[in-house]
């Protein structure tokens, strides 16, 4: 019963060609496209295909001092910290207006790079940028300090600053997301830029970024270095010209960049890493909505999502019920070229993580956890994956330990809730929790007991720009999103002044 999916056919006809040229596939320093001082160029890849897609510059170490170059003299000399922060808002907000123009292009370009359906790129993932940069560009004129009561003898305000240049370096499996979440604050914030993009998806951003210049973004504020992790990614992280930097991506890399900063400059580092994140479906749940939510939290975007519920825990009463239809509703899933309507599932980044997937996949089976369904590549070009469930799962085992990135599902069965609490707590990882119950007392009992950065309660995956995100533990370090994510990109400065005579203290 492992062959049911309708568009396994399907996968082997042409691949449909992309309503969108490659215009950008250079570096963007000083406001100018440019290639890499070495000429370097790498392939990004077609994931349906594993075909080039285009040539795009490969910055190094020389590279990013240029453009590092670039952002200190935008922020010293150039106009962009020195505005008000009302045209600094103009601008946001014309930029935003332009991504919303150009949502198809974009989208076009997110999902041929990354492999996510179209639909999904078209009608969530750019409209959510769209007003991602709307919320900052409301946040650019709402930055002050406070008036610090000190001893009634003088008079201490803190002026809230822009930090300076920052790095920040994003994964490949929300290319134009990541991109807002680290740009939105920065730029509100009166910061520039050096951001480096994931090297399997570097073509949307560059594109999201050439908006921003013609919105009117001086040039130098933001500039954007294409490459790899080892080399632009270290250079980036290790410049002693970088006075912040933001990362996304696998734990282990984030220890990287950490020591990088450390050694280097101390600059302040934020985090957003791994996770293993539980789902929990109580007893009272209603078991069709749970499998429904839980599938959603687990393969949404192919299952590449940082904080995935890739532990589904089910309470023992309806654990039966849920493993049939879990099972009922993965195959039932669309998998199939992105760029076809009504798709659900595309192809996984690239060749490394669909492996990567395969092997956990087996490890699952060898540890004598039960294949339900899936459980090998689909078709026979590019990197499709069945999507797969696994039933009685243990807590010790490979699969339900370690961040599989992909569209594989484990299923645990619980008895009660200190139990269920305990073990979703027993992971290095911290970054979200999905509680699936009508019982506010288990609701509030399970909100409080979890440590993670966020629990969705009957919900999952809510990405609405005010909500902070980031994780406890080995999920990271400060928050995005949100008003608390402003912190991350300003100095606090304490000026102090003796008030003499004083009407009143
Ligand atoms: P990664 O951490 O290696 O890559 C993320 C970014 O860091 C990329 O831009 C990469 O070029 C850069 N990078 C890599 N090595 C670097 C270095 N030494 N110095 C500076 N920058 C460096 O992640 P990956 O290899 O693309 O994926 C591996 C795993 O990471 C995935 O299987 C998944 O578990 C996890 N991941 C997590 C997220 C998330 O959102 N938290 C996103 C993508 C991947």
């Amino acid at each position: 019963g492992f062959s049911r999916y309708s568009t396994a056919t399907a996968l082997e006809e042409e691949p449909i060609k992309p309503a969108v040229q490659v215009e950008h596939t250079q570096l963007l320093i000083g406001g100018k496209f440019v290639d890499a001082l070495s000429g370097k160029t790498f392939p990004t890849l077609d994931p349906r295909t594993g075909e080039v897609i285009a040539h795009v510059a490969e910055g190094h170490s020389e590279d990013v001092d240029r453009a590092v170059a670039a952002a200190r003299k935008a922020f010293d000399q150039g106009p962009w910290p020195k505005m008000t922060a009302y045209e600094r808002q103009r601008i946001l907000l014309r930029a935003a207006d332009l991504l919303e123009k150009h949502n198809d292009e974009l989208a076009a370009l997110e999902t041929w790079d990354n492999g996510k359906p179209y639909e999904q790129s078209a009608q969530i993932e750019i409209p959510m940028l769209v007003r991602l940069f709307r919320y900052y560009a409301g946040w650019a004129d709402k930055i002050h300090g406070m008036t610090v009561p000190a001893d009634g003898q003088y008079h201490v305000q803190t002026l809230h600053e822009p930090i300076g240049v920052a790095g920040q370096i994003i994964p490949w499996n929300f290319p134009l997301l990541m991109f807002a979440w680290k740009v939105g604050p920065a730029l509100a914030c009166g910061n520039t830029i050096v951001l480096k993009t994931a090297e399997q998806t570097p073509l949307s951003a560059l594109y999201a970024a050439k908006l921003f210049h013609e919105a009117g973004l001086p040039e130098g504020v933001l500039n954007m270095v294409s490459g790899f992790g080892p080399t632009a990614g270290a250079a980036l992280a290790s410049h002693m010209d970088v006075d912040k930097l933001a990362f996304t991506g696998s734990t282990d890399t984030g220890k990287v960049v950490l020591e990088l900063a450390a050694r280097s400059n101390l600059k302040p580092v934020t985090l957003e890493l791994g996770g293993k994140s539980p789902f929990i479906v109580c007893e009272d749940a209603d078991v069709d909505q749970a499998v429904e939510l839980a599938h959603f939290a687990l393969f949404f975007n192919q299952g590449q999502c940082c904080c995935a519920g890739s532990r589904t825990y089910v309470h023992e009463r309806v654990y039966d019920e849920f493993v049939e239809k879990a099972k009922a509703r993965a195959l039932k899933r669309i998998v199939g070229d992105p760029f076809k309507s009504g798709i659900e599932q595309g192809p996984q980044i690239d060749s490394e993580q669909f492996e990567k997937i395969l092997k956990y996949i087996r490890s699952g089976v060898q540890s004598g956890a039960t294949l339900e369904t899936g459980g090998d590549r689909l078709g026979s070009k590019g990197f499709y994956v069945q999507p797969t469930v696994f039933s009685n799962v243990e807590d010790g085992m490979l699969i339900a330990k370690e961040e599989i990135f992909g569209p594989v599902q484990s299923i645990l069965k619980f008895k009660d809730l200190d139990e269920v609490i305990e073990r979703a707590n027993n992971t290095r990882y911290g970054l979200a929790a999905g509680v699936f119950t009508k019982n506010i007392d288990t609701a509030n009992t399970l909100t409080r007991a979890l440590r993670v950065g966020t629990v969705w309660v009957n919900c999952f995956d809510t990405f609405d720009a005010a909500i902070p995100f980031g994780g406890y533990k080995m999920s990271g370090q400060g928050r995005e999103k949100g008003e608390y994510s402003l912190k991350n990109y300003l100095q606090v400065k304490a000026v102090v002044t003796p008030l003499k005579n004083p009407a009143w203290l």
